[in-house]
This record gives C-alpha cells, structure tokens and sequence, in this order.
C-alpha cells in the first residue's frame, strides 16, 4: 500500500528518536541548588524542535538532528506505536521486518520495546496495558491483521535469544551448552534448526514465551551489573502465511520471490498470478519475519578503564554495534558487498535487515546533561543509517 510505496521512496531504513523526560536517577546525588540549573548535570540538554527535529545544546554549540519521526518526552507508548502500525501491515504483504531500540543504558530501550511492565509481576492478558512497549502491541496488531485477512491461514512461532559475547544463546531452552551456528537453507534465508521456536495463537502466548526468555536470561546472568543492559535481545516471530497463489499479489513485483514458495517446496520464481489458466487448486506458502530487538547500552562504545569479564563484554558490545554501524552505512550507500558476517547481531538479522526488508530504528535518548557525550553518540548513529 502507500506506506510501501513510501519506504521505497524514502529507502527501507527509517530512524525515529525518542526522547525520553528528565528522571530522577538522571540527577544523581546532586544537591537541591544546582538541580537542574544550566551547567548542571542534570540540566535538560535535549530538546525537540518539532516531531522530525532533536536538538543537543553542547558548550561550544547547539547541534540539530533530523529524523522521520522525533517523540518527544510528552508523547508516550500508543503514539510511538501509531508510527511503528503500518510496519505490521508490511510484514503480512510479505517483507520481512525488523524493529530496534537503540541507545545508552537508561535511555529508554526496554521501556520502549517492552514497557515499564517487563519485570515479574507482568501479567500478559489480552487487554492492552496503557504502558505497553513495541513488542506486545506488535503482537497485538499482527493478530488483529491475521483475523481480517479475508483469505489463507497463517502459523506463527515465536524464538527469544540474547546474543552475549558474540555468543547466541536460546532463552527458551533449557541447555545453556548448545552452540548455535547460523546456517543458510536452501532458499536463501537463515536456518536456525537448533533455535527453539514455539507456536502461539495469542498475545499471551507471545508475552508469556518472552517473560519465560527473561526470566532465564536473568536466572542465569553470570555477572552481578545489569547483565539485561550487556546483551543484545531478540526476539523474532515467524509468519508462514498459506494462500491460493493469485492472493499472493504484493510481492510479484519483488526479487524477493526466494520466499514464496509453491507448497511442494519448490522456489517459484515467476508466479504468473492473474493468468486465467493458472491452476486454481494452487498455494502458495509464503515465509516472514518480524525481530523486535533490544540491543545492549550504547554507552560501551569508546568505554576506557574497564577490566577483565567488564571489559570483554564492553568490546563486544562494541564489535557488534560497530558491525551493526557498518551494515547499516552499507546499504545506505547502496554497496554491494553488506558485511553482515561480521557479528553474530548483523548476522542472526540478516533477513530483516537490507534487501526489500523493512528495517525501524528507534533512537533512544536521555535529556540530562550528564549524558551529552552519549546522546550525541547516538544521534549520530542514526544520522549514518539514513
Ligand atoms: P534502557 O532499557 O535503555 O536501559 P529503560 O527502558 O530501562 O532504559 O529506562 C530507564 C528508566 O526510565 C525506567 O525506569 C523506565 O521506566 C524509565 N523511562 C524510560 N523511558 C521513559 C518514557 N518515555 N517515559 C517514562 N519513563 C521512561
Ligand atoms: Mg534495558
């Protein structure tokens, strides 16, 4: 529909910023008279000009980044999600989908992607929490928009892994030993036959597997900080839609034709979809994916004076968010050769990143001014990536 038609115009990589209000923590042990006042740490530094316009006030100057969509502080979960919807409507015409949260620890990853109600006492239920993050009401609304299709069935499953130290690790899995190595199949898109996928028909399905996967990326942290801030989160529901094959008519268009398949398996490379001697009793199977993703703290990158496991960590994190960088500064340019290979993060989103794949960067920012270095190093990560 329209909104495909503007991703391809505009690229299939959008960036949106969300700035998050001022907190509490943000002002530290700071005493009463210097709260907030200009050159204060917790100075508000951040500011949104409009909804595509954030600017940082620095000592020197004020810098100004431009994005598709800047929320500010006042705008919470139902508006943010108001612009991630037509991602959904994407990812049933046939793309494959990918959703990020990025940022330094505190700007507002979790709550953005998950909701201020990812701890234990989450109850996942049917009705919408109003504090709900990306993940639930992307469920939501995929299976609102299954329930409308006139036509098909469609199955989905749902994995959760965390990658941590380039390492893969299936938190839906008891075995914490098992070595996932990422295969290509056949048809060009990634294998995971190790990765435990669960089939789920309702929101609390979902939410219930993704509290599961928590619970044990947390049960099994080895080190005492903030492990959840240390590891990238992922978590990917897939959408094998069955059809008649003349139904299948938003993707004829595309190369990406390796993903429907006939039902016998076969690559179909030019369905002939409105022929009138097209064989009626034909399906087409259709496969897509959609990684929802929390990635570690952006912070890390350029971290000095850390040792041991901390700062084993930290150059991970900061391999894997440079990698993810570079792939994405790739397609920008329109380069041939995408180094996906690189990290395990840009290799295990490969197919929802790149090629017709619909890709949403959310930016996550703090508005203090103790955390200007950080913000700046964010806004910039999203500037790269248009
Ligand atoms: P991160 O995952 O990036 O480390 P969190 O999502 O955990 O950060 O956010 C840190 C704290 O700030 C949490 O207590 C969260 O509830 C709060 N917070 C973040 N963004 C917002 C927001 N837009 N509105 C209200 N509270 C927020
Ligand atoms: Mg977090």
């Amino acid at each position: 529909g329209l909104h495909n038609l503007l991703m391809e115009l505009r690229g299939n990589i959008r960036v949106h910023c969300r700035l998050r209000p001022l907190m509490e923590f943000d002002c530290g042990t700071e005493d009463q008279a210097t709260l907030g006042k200009p050159g204060s740490k917790s100075e508000v530094v951040a500011h949104c000009y409009d909804d595509e316009n954030i600017c940082v006030k620095t000592s020197k100057h004020n810098k100004v980044f431009e994005y598709e969509r800047v929320f500010n502080p006042t705008e919470d979960q139902p508006v943010v999600f108001d612009e991630v919807q037509p991602m959904l409507t994407s990812l049933l015409d046939g793309y494959n989908v990918c959703i990020m949260a990025y940022g330094q620890t505190g700007s507002g990853k979790t709550h953005t992607m998950l909701g201020s109600h990812n701890n234990d006492d989450y109850n996942p239920c049917e009705t919408m929490h109003p504090d709900e993050g990306v993940i639930p009401r992307a469920t939501r609304e995929l299976f609102r928009l299954i329930e409308e299709k006139p036509v098909g069935s469609h199955t989905i499953e749902v994995s959760v892994v965390e990658i941590y130290n380039n390492d893969i690790k299936d938190l839906l899995s008891k075995s914490s030993t098992t070595k996932h190595e990422l295969v290509t199949g056949s048809d060009g898109l990634l294998n995971l036959p190790t990765i435990t996928s669960k089939p789920v028909s309702t929101v609390y399905d979902v939410m219930s597997l993704v509290q599961r996967g928590l619970r044990t990326r947390s049960e099994s942290a080895t080190l005492v900080h903030d492990h959840s801030s240390r590891s990238h989160l992922i978590v990917t529901l897939t959408v094998t839609s069955v059809a008649p094959s003349f139904f299948t008519v938003s993707k004829t268009d595309n190369d990406n034709l390796q993903t429907v398949k006939k039902a016998g398996g076969r690559p179909q490379s030019q369905p002939n979809l409105w022929s009138g001697d097209q064989p009626t009793n034909q399906t087409a199977v259709i496969k897509t994916k959609l990684q929802l993703v929390d990635l570690a703290g952006s912070e890390c990158v350029g971290m000095s004076g850390v040792k041991g496991a901390a700062l084993r960590e930290a150059s991970h994190i900061n391999k894997s968010l440079s990698a993810l960088a570079d792939v994405l500064g790739a397609l920008a340019e329109h380069r041939t050769h995408i180094p996906y290979r690189n990290s395990r993060l840009t290799h295990f989103l490969q197919d929802s990143i790149g090629g017709d794949s619909k890709l949403l960067v959310l930016l996550c920012v703090s508005p203090a001014a103790r955390y200007t270095s950080e913000s700046l190093q964010c806004l910039g990560f999203g500037q790269r990536a248009r």
